[in-house]
């Protein structure tokens, strides 16, 4: 049978017949498959993850693990980068293939070799820009970075990240979240002066050679559509009606939002954040809705808000359903692999290289 034949059939099987075919399937295939599952999944799909995170626990863990077979409830650039750090032996497989990345899609390889290109006329970017990209992108782009001095970054660990790499060389071209960069560098005490923007719709970036001469931090015009929804204003709306609340902002959020939060970090650093603080302490929390109801849950003595009053959901992420899950762990009981992410060897080598020097500054 087809995954399309087998998914028409699952979505006209009633849920919790699919839950429990799910739970079976797991039993029965028990170490030959690990299932990772991103804090910003749905509930019914995370509840079968083996191991939870976000993407640089996810990553380490993938790294780690001997598993034939492992299943990411996630998006494309994460399933790429679980391919990238496992064995040839092993297969990651991705539940809905239209699982992407918006962001991602901000920072495509002609356009980042095109910036390249253009910075080679006023500097030498081999010499003095090591680039980092964000590790939400393509495969292609993490190999631009092992292949030029440069390295990956996680929400987590972008500080060290941006000190490593102002370590080696003078400027940083990062992309492809402009956010992500300039909260991290203001936090880092890098004055406004020190920073451009590169706009790859515009020659040079939108910028003039004495301004790329002078800036130390180059970012990418690129964000996270979901984490844009979040405005200052919802801070103080907050504020007004919950006095002595904590807000707490994904750096992916813009600068002015993060301006106006008590913490800054990432979604792992919010969800210990949450659970480290006392008993009745409230929070509105400026990341993906799934990990905000999910906190909401786990801490009822926390009580915790969404930022927004909108709805501010991954529907990308939200793709993966028990369904996929179900067809996913199928495909691996009958030996028949479905939606298997396979990265170039060529690029897989480059990619790995930008990815380990990440992974081995802890
Ligand atoms: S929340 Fe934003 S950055 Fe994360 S996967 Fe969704 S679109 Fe991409």
């Amino acid at each position: 049978m087809t995954t399309q034949a087998l998914l028409s059939q699952l979505y006209d099987t009633p849920e919790t017949d699919i839950i429990e075919q799910i739970r079976s399937l797991k039993s029965e295939l028990g170490d030959k498959v690990l299932i990772l599952g991103h804090h910003y999944q749905r509930e019914e799909v995370f509840a079968f993850a083996d191991v939870t995170g976000d993407s640089l626990k996810l990553a380490q863990k993938a790294a780690e693990t001997s598993a034939p077979y492992i299943i990411f409830c996630g998006v494309h650039f994460m399933a790429e980068t679980a391919d990238i750090l496992t064995g040839d032996d092993q297969a990651v497989i991705l539940p809905d293939l239209a699982a992407g990345c918006s962001m991602a899609d901000m920072a495509d390889d002609e356009q980042v070799n095109r910036c390249w290109r253009e910075l080679s006329e006023v500097i030498n970017p081999d010499e003095c820009v090591t680039p980092v990209t964000y590790i939400n992108s393509t495969a292609s782009l993490k190999a631009f970075c092992g292949e030029h001095g440069g390295i990956v970054c996680t929400s987590g660990n972008a500080r060290r990240i941006l000190e490593w790499s102002w370590g080696n060389r003078e400027k940083i071209l990062f992309f492809p979240d402009q956010h992500l960069g300039e909260n991290t560098a203001l936090a880092m005490g890098i004055p406004d002066a020190e920073m451009i923007i590169w706009d790859p719709a515009l020659p040079l970036g939108g910028n003039t050679p004495e301004a790329i001469e002078k800036a130390k931090l180059i970012l990418w015009k690129g964000f996270c559509s979901v984490h844009q929804l979040f405005k200052p204003e919802h801070s103080d709306t907050m504020r007004k009606n919950h006095p002595g609340i904590e807000i707490l902002a994904h750096p992916e959020c813009s600068r002015e939002v993060c301006e106006t939060a008590d913490f800054v970090g990432s979604t792992e650093m919010i969800i210990r954040h949450v659970s480290e603080a006392p008993s009745g302490t409230s929070f509105a929390i400026a990341t993906e809705l799934n990990l905000v109801n999910r906190l909401r849950l786990q801490f009822p003595d926390k009580p915790v808000w969404f930022l927004s009053p909108m709805v501010c959901m991954c529907s990308t992420m939200f793709r993966t359903d028990p369904q996929h899950l179900c067809a996913a762990l199928t495909s691996i009981r009958d030996g028949d692999i479905t939606h298997q992410i396979t990265v170039p060897a060529q690029q897989k080598r480059w990619a790995k290289l930008s990815l380990e020097r990440m992974l081995n500054l802890g």
